[in-house]
């Protein structure tokens, strides 16, 4: 019978197992860590749940909620409906601001509205098309948009000119709305709820690991703290930290691509220098477990201000149960380029940034802290990802070698997307 082994315990490498078992393959899953989960795990502290970095379920497929019964937790995640917010100019504003610019200062709604007005007008006098994610966000939403929003926001959460960006990512993840709704949208008459994350689950006890645990529970143990140190690709072999070797027939990869190549002792000089141009961004997530009440309702807020240090802060004892009585969470996240070391001095810059905007009353109230790093957390789509990525696939397949998952496919993707490309992999795998 063929060895397969998958090389994670995330979510997709966890939907691997699951959905080969139901097509009666055996797997073995190999997992670094202490627990499944991958970056949907969640660490409990002084009576506080905090997840790696916020984790909330946007599911868009029926299969999703069949998968859900099937592991027994449906009725243990609570729906909600999106409540987040743009803090901008000392005002919070309603998520996203294409359709909610009314909360602003009158000069910010002008510029928003005027520019969306002439890129609208333009729009109909040029076929070219735009090159990078600066002209297309320039020329879906105009100037003010730009400059307000998305120039400084996707500036902080990727570390990079906007200009060096690609489109390929933006797709389910950037609402586009006509002129109509842009200007309701300034005068507070929009009221649809638009986007992939309009909606959401989470569970009603504890954080996400619920999921993580709930799909591991099963099939046989995943075998844990077992980090694979390096893959012999003509040998089919994978060599454990503790020296132990592991053959396999088929392999899946759920690894960052960027990490597994680096671990791969023969891969060709051409899989080589395409992960030398492989780039992403890490995050560095703030959990804060603090005294008093939630400062404000929703569940959490965009960031784009050049002067605070985090692009985006969580509330999420606004959706779960994830503190003690009297208490609330936060989650505080900031990008910085992949292998960088945290500058000193980020966590005090990071309370005063909570203060300035009244998210945070008082340092002192902050009882718990939990500092976490997911590197890489965010993959940078610039023009010289699709080729390597594809170099590497190829190289990567062409030894039995299946990637699957956010970092190991190198893309954008959702925790719904990793339990599909889970399932997709062991079917493909499984004939
Ligand atoms: C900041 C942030 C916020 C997010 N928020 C959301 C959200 O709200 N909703 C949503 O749907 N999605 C969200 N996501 C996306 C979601 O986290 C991913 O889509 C999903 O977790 C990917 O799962 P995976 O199994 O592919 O990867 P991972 O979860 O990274 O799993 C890979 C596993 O491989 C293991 N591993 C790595 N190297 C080795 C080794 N050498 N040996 C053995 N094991 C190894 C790792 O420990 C890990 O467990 C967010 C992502 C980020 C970065």
């Amino acid at each position: 019978m063929r060895r397969v082994v998958i090389i994670g315990a995330g979510l997709t490498g966890l939907s691997a197992a699951y959905h080969l078992r139901q097509l009666r393959v055996e797997a073995d899953v190999l997992e670094r860590e202490t627990r499944p989960g991958g970056a949907c795990r969640t660490t409990s502290r002084n009576g506080f749940h905090f997840d790696l970095t916020g984790h909330l379920l946007h599911l868009a497929r029926p299969e999703s909620q069949k998968l859900l019964r099937e592991i027994g937790i449906r009725n243990a995640l609570r729906s909600h409906r999106r409540r987040a917010g743009i803090a901008l100019a000392g005002c919070v504003t309603p998520y996203p601001i294409q359709i909610n610019t009314y909360r602003l200062p009158r000069e910010i709604r002008r510029d928003c509205l005027l520019g969306f007005i002439e890129a609208h007008l333009g729009k109909a006098d040029s076929d070219t098309q735009p090159r990078n994610f600066l002209e297309w966000v320039l020329s879906r939403f105009g100037d003010g948009f730009a400059r307000h929003f998305f120039i400084p926001y996707n500036r902080k959460l990727y570390c990079t000119d906007p200009a060096e960006l690609t489109t390929e990512w933006v797709g389910r993840y950037v609402p586009r709305p006509d002129l109509a709704d842009v200007v309701d949208g300034s005068l507070g008459l929009y009221r649809k709820r638009v986007g992939y994350n309009a909606t959401f689950l989470y569970p009603r006890e504890g954080g996400i690991q619920l999921l993580a645990d709930a799909i591991a529970a099963t099939f046989p143990p995943v075998r844990l703290s077992c980090a694979v140190r390096s893959l012999h690709l003509g040998a089919k072999e994978a060599v454990l930290e503790s020296g132990e070797v592991v053959p396999w027939d088929a392999l899946v990869m759920t690894a960052p691509l960027s990490h597994l190549a680096a671990m791969t002792a023969d891969l060709p000089a051409a899989g080589r220098a395409a992960a030398a141009r492989l780039r992403a961004v890490a995050v560095v997530n703030l959990n804060l477990g603090v005294r008093g009440p939630a400062p404000r309702r929703e569940h959490w807020l965009y960031v784009p201000e050049e002067r605070f240090p985090f692009y985006r802060v969580g509330i999420p004892s606004n959706h779960g149960a994830v503190a003690p009585p009297g208490c609330h969470t936060l989650s505080v996240e900031v990008s910085l380029p992949a292998g960088a070391a945290t500058a000193s001095g980020l966590r005090e810059r990071c309370l005063e940034g909570l203060m300035e905007l009244g998210l945070l009353r008082d340092a002192a109230d902050v009882v718990t802290v939990d500092e976490v790093h997911l590197d890489p957390a965010y993959v940078i789509f610039d023009a010289a990802r699709p080729e390597a990525v594809s170099t590497l696939r190829d190289a990567y397949r062409a030894a039995g070698v299946a990637l699957a998952g956010r970092w190991a496919e190198w893309k954008y993707s959702t925790m719904e997307d990793a339990l599909w490309d889970g399932a997709t992999v062991a079917r493909r795998l499984a004939g």
